[in-house]
């Protein structure tokens, strides 16, 4: 298995998240890609490969034209308003929510960072627009090798992407590395793609993306939003529309989930995928659902990955593993490298 690595993610390290009113060390840190690069070389799974940069027109398939400027340009902007605060992230304080306007983008730098945002637990920094971008590249690298002909492609990279739409940022996501290898395949000629989302967390962003279209099956199993982060979007009601209508596939699970229920509900997610009949599967590859995150309330050991690598090799399907959340750190790359050797050995 070919694994893209973006040497640039460490360029992008926010200082802190607030959490009740303090602020604590920002969980989505660098660490979380070395466990994972660290395990890999133990392990020896595979090539290890510098992405070649693709052009914005690439991102442009996925984000809007008016966010990707926004995000190009934010760092310089923000530090354009005061030289000082080239010493702090920039946060987002203001949104429009129900009733007020975002079709027009403000001045104010302050109002643009709520507009094309979701939160205020996602700090954008120096860094930010290298390392996505570059995970962005990585994305479309392991798209193209697929279509090539390799049978794995792994994306190691963060900042994540399954909460980041087509306009805006959140849940330390700030380009969806998934749909846009989703995209990249289609555009290269691929019929369907299919997108599985294992992360605790529902990929709003992805889902968002891709709800009125037929051409990406996109499915998720994750923690119920009415007690889990993106809280709004997630539900299982949610099927598509127009001509989504039946592309997507929630199954959010409760608080306390084995791993037996975990993998059923993973089978029930595998059957219609086989029935989609898609040309390849990108995988978003959370192993939040670990029993020992600190943001998980499932129960997942760090053996059940392996069988999770093995089934989704069952589908036969040329698969890029694009790396997205977990935070226990200590177990971060055995967990993510057991989903990549369960896949690989079953072949
Ligand atoms: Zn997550």
């Amino acid at each position: 298995m070919l694994t893209f690595y973006n040497e640039q993610h460490s360029q992008h390290q926010g200082r802190d998240a607030v959490v009740r009113g303090q602020p604590v060390p920002c969980a989505e840190a660098p660490a979380r890609v070395d466990a994972v690069l660290a395990e890999l070389g133990r392990r020896g799974l595979g090539r290890i490969v510098t992405p070649h940069g693709v052009p914005l027109m690439s991102l442009e398939r996925i984000h809007t034209p008016r966010y990707l400027h926004f995000l190009r340009n934010a760092w310089s902007d923000w530090v354009a308003l005061d030289p000082a605060n080239a010493g702090q992230d920039a946060v987002p304080s203001v949104w429009p929510v129900r009733t007020l306007r975002s079709d027009v983008e403000p001045d104010n730098f302050r109002a643009k960072l709520g507009l094309y945002s979701m939160d205020s637990g996602t700090p954008l920094t120096a860094g930010t627009w290298s390392a996505a971008k570059t995970g962005a590249d990585c994305a479309v690298n392991a798209a193209h090798a697929l279509r090539l002909g390799e049978r794995g492609a792994f994306v190691l990279s963060r900042p994540p992407g399954h909460h980041a739409g087509a306009d805006f940022y959140g849940g330390y996501c700030f380009l969806n590395n998934a749909a846009l290898a989703a995209q990249h395949m289609l555009d290269d000629g691929a019929r369907k793609v299919a997108i599985l989302d294992l992360d605790y967390h529902h990929g709003n962003g992805t889902q968002s993306i891709f709800y009125q279209r037929d051409d990406v099956l996109v499915i998720s199993l994750h923690a119920d939003p009415r007690f889990a982060y993106p809280y709004y979007l997630g539900h299982a009601d949610e099927r598509g529309a127009g001509a989504g209508l039946g592309y997507n596939l929630n199954l959010p699970l409760p608080a306390g989930t084995t791993a037996t229920a975990w993998m059923a509900a993973l089978e029930t997610a595998c059957i219609r995928l086989g029935s989609f009949g898609a040309d390849a599967l990108v995988v978003s590859l959370g192993v939040d659902t670990f029993a020992g995150d600190p943001s998980s309330r499932f129960a997942l050991h760090s053996a059940d990955y392996l069988r999770v690598g093995e089934r989704l090799a069952w589908l036969g399907l040329p698969t890029a593993f694009i790396f997205e959340g977990g935070h226990a750190v200590k177990e971060l790359g055995v967990n993510v490298i057991n989903v990549l050797e369960g896949f690989e050995t079953a072949l």
